[in-house]
């Protein structure tokens, strides 16, 4: 029973910092047996996964995997080496991977600000082209709207032209009318004084 008062846990990583020393102290307080005090604990049950001693294996751990403690301790320790192995593999495995999907998103990155930008030129193309368009049909109604305003303007004139004409012929033949009534009257008028003129004396 003096094992286990004297028995400390320690972890994997206090061992590796070198701040746990191996005490001699082992060498003096040599592990006993709890169901028999004057047996060393001195074989490794791998089957139990505990260390024992002879009387135990060959009465309760006889059909169990047994092997020697220096075997255990290299079997062991090997296991743990080969874990550290394996967690440092996973480890650059694991960095490989954050690498890599780090490189997949910068690409990402690039392919949709290279996307975004083509969409947009081909907009600003659109645009251009349109507004393009836009010019020449602008350019073409202003060109036949002149040509109605001229169309319009000429014949506008030609109606004014027209007008002006007829008011002249208008005129005129009533300046011939009033002229020749005018005439008239005052040939009668004459022709009537005459008469007058006559019954006067
Ligand atoms: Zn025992
Ligand atoms: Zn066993």
């Amino acid at each position: 029973m003096t094992v286990m008062k004297s028995h400390k846990i320690y972890t994997l990583a206090q061992f590796r910092s070198g701040k746990i020393v191996y005490k001699s102290k082992l060498r003096e307080d040599i592990p006993r047996c709890g169901n028999h005090p004057d047996q060393n604990l001195n074989v490794y049950c791998n089957t139990c996964e505990q260390v024992i001693c002879t009387t135990c294996s060959v009465l309760d751990h006889a059909k169990h995997s047994l092997i020697g403690l220096p075997v255990a301790f290299e079997k062991c320790k090997k296991q743990i080496e080969e874990l550290v192995a394996k967690v440092g593999q996973s480890k650059t495995e694991l960095n490989t991977t954050i690498e890599k999907t780090s490189i997949s998103r910068k690409k990402l990155d690039i392919m949709f600000s290279n996307t975004k930008k083509k969409i947009s030129d081909k907009a600003d193309q659109e645009v251009a082209k349109t507004r393009q368009e836009e010019q020449k049909l602008l350019t073409e109604t202003d060109r036949i709207y002149q040509e109605r305003v001229t169309m319009f303007d000429a014949a506008q004139a030609k109606n004014r032209k027209e007008v002006t004409q007829t008011e002249n012929k208008l005129e005129e033949k009533e300046r011939d009318h009033l002229g020749d009534s005018f005439w008239k009257k005052s040939h009668r008028l004459q022709k009537g004084n005459h008469q007058d003129l006559q019954d006067h004396v």
